[in-house]
């Protein structure tokens, strides 16, 4: 396994690759990797024949105020992991090479990053597609894996794809869980003891809105409602959006008659945590 910061140095060997015919794969993270990450390099290994993961904490996806100082790095645990994990090439750049100065080109994907997470994060995805869409072309993958735990980052990459024509398959792994059910994040660091079992709260409310799906409860409403009132049993916790959405577009539905995602946003204590769950009518629900 060999660690890549150089863009340049990251495009001769992928150059190298596509003239031996080699399948790559990219797996992009902001590192301090975990489980979840892991899985989605275990699909890689599967896909391709050489794995590429990028580890670059992405500045411009974080707003003013939020946590790109604080966000937890620890590039020798990472490489650690990665190898074990059978990583090829970890391509983690200094901030200063993918944004150099006087850096001006951004890629926008206008409408499925509106709602959500888009609204109490106004420029996040911007950062996001221009940072996916640059690693894209600096590693040149036949295929990059995501994670669907950052459900609406996902519909935003397959958009920003078939917008621009990219030739990359795009592949989402299903979200990986604690054994207590939260969703694994490099986030999930920032909470303290009692916060890490408060937020337990959100995977109970998901649950109980997978048991009200099942149970033939179709409208949106009502469905909402059971997973407000069980997060906001915990007093830890402070929702930030409970949101039922067609799970192609991202557009509101009132009745579930669709694939459709149920999307919350919590904070707990000062940390905020994502997480959902998918509706389909055709053949239950998952996530
Ligand atoms: P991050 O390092 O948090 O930016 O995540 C990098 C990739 O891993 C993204 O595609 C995430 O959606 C994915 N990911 C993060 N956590 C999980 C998880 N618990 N299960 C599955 N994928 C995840």
């Amino acid at each position: 396994m060999q660690t890549v910061s150089r863009v340049k140095e990251m495009q001769v060997l992928a150059k190298k690759m596509w003239k031996q015919d080699k399948t790559i794969v990219l797996v992009p993270t902001m590192g301090f990797l975990h489980p979840g990450h892991l899985s989605l390099m275990h699909e890689g290994k599967r896909r391709g024949d050489m794995l590429v993961i990028s580890i670059f904490v992405n500045p411009t996806q974080f707003g003013a105020g939020e946590d790109f100082e604080e966000y937890p790095r620890d590039m020798e645990r990472d490489q650690k992991m990665a190898h074990e994990a059978g990583v090829d090439v970890i391509f983690a750049p200094p901030a200063a090479e993918m944004y150099p100065s006087g850096y001006q080109t951004y890629v926008t994907v206008e409408q499925v990053t509106q709602g959500l997470c888009g609204i109490s994060r106004p420029d996040h995805f911007k950062g996001v597609t221009t940072v996916v869409c640059k690693l894209f072309t600096i590693v040149t993958p036949h295929v990059a894996i995501f994670g669907e735990k950052d459900f609406q980052q996902l519909v935003a990459i397959r958009q920003m794809v078939a917008d621009l024509n990219l030739a990359i398959e795009i592949v989402g792994m299903p979200i990986y869980r604690e054994e207590d059910g939260l969703a694994m994040s490099s986030r999930n660091k920032y909470l303290t003891p009692p916060e890490r079992k408060a937020a337990v709260c959100i995977i109970k409310s998901l649950k109980r809105a997978k048991a009200l799906f099942d149970s033939g409860e179709r409208e949106g409403k009502k469905i909402s409602r059971e997973v407000k009132n069980s997060i906001e049993a915990e007093p830890l916790s402070r929702i930030d959006y409970i949101k039922i959405c067609n799970a192609n577009d991202l557009k509101d539905i009132d009745q579930i008659t669709q694939r459709a995602v149920l999307a919350v946003a919590v904070n707990v204590g000062k940390t905020r945590l994502i997480d959902n769950i998918i509706f389909d009518p055709s053949g239950g629900s998952a996530g």
